[in-house]
This record gives C-alpha cells, sequence and structure tokens, in this order.
C-alpha cells in the first residue's frame, strides 16, 4: 500500500503533481517493483487517469462507502487486463504478477495498486485507510495502528503540534 498511497498523493500535493513526466513517472515505477519495465510518454497521461481513479477509491474506503469502492475497483482491474500469474526471476522466489508483461506501464502499474487496494478491502480493512489530519496537508495513508487512531500521515511536520498550532495562529491572525 506504501506505493499506491505515494501515488495517489503525487496528485494531491500542494507543490503541484510530483509525477509530471515520463522520468519522474519511470523513477517511481522504478521503486515499486516495475524496475526496468520501459513507459512511452503516453503512460504519463494514462497514469494519472488511473491515479485520480485510485484517489476515489481511498476516498470512497475513507468514507466507509465499501460497495461503491469494490464497484469501482473491480472496473481498474477489468480496464488495466489484470491477469494474475506467478512469476519468479532475477533471483527473486516465486510472487505474483498482476498484469501481463506487454500491458502498457500504467496499466500494470494501476493493476498493482488496485490490486493492493482490493487485499485491504476483501480484509475488511478498507476504514483503515484515511487522510492526513493536518490543516496543510491532504495525503492519504493507511493507518496501521492497534486502534485505528492516527490522524497523521508520515510527513515530519504533520503530526508535530507546533507546526500545527502555529498554522492556526497564523490563519487567526490572517482572518
Ligand atoms: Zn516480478
Ligand atoms: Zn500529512
Amino acid at each position: 500500500m506504501t506505493g499506491c498511497a505515494e501515488l495517489i498523493n503525487s496528485g494531491r500535493s500542494s507543490d503541484g503533481d510530483q509525477l509530471p513526466d515520463l522520468p519522474a513517472v519511470q523513477a517511481f515505477a522504478d521503486r515499486y517493483a516495475f524496475y526496468g519495465v520501459p513507459g512511452t510518454p503516453d503512460d504519463v497521461a494514462r497514469l494519472h487517469r488511473y491515479r485520480a481513479r485510485l484517489d476515489q477509491i481511498a476516498a470512497d474506503c475513507e468514507e466507509h462507502a465499501v460497495d461503491a469502492a469494490i464497484e469501482k475497483l473491480n472496473a481498474l482491474l477489468a480496464q488495466t487486463g489484470a491477469s494474475p500469474q506467478i512469476a519468479a526471476h532475477d533471483g527473486r522466489g516465486p510472487h505474483l504478477h498482476v498484469s501481463r508483461p506487454e500491458s502498457p506501464l500504467a496499466d500494470r502499474m494501476a493493476a498493482h495498486f488496485a490490486m493492493g487496494l482490493a487485499w485491504l478491502v476483501v480484509a475488511g480493512q478498507a476504514g483503515r485507510i484515511r487522510s492526513c489530519d493536518s490543516p496543510t496537508c491532504n495525503s492519504v495513508f493507511v493507518d496501521l495502528s492497534r486502534n485505528r487512531s492516527r490522524r497523521y500521515c508520515d510527513s515530519r511536520t504533520c503530526g508535530n503540534r507546533l507546526h500545527v498550532a502555529a498554522y492556526r495562529a497564523r490563519k487567526l491572525a490572517a482572518g
């Protein structure tokens, strides 16, 4: 889920799109199980479209609209041509590939991340998907705490009480 959250957050950032072009998409893919899989310029727009849909699914999960999330996940899995296969390569033991090697990189990534979300949903854990409570951040994260009490994403500033207090004080002063 880390990769899926990072993908969604790349489109939610207040600093603009964090995956704006092919080199950025390729570097991201390299870090998440698609090392050496070449993308094309077409994959950037495709990935942005899939990302918006994954974002919607995460929002559904956060709102406990599990049926809506399932409907969207099934559509996404079908459209990305998800087709599970067990593979073993490059010294790695048997593991699951969710998509066909000939599918476009964006489709393979979307299928991979949709599958990650699907596992959470079928495990009854969709409610662990949450958006950061910081007033300056909207990042999505998976709350793995035992009592589901986490409020902030991993960023260094978000969970920092002084940071939040300073922001509220500035807003109050401005308003
Ligand atoms: Zn593999
Ligand atoms: Zn945050």
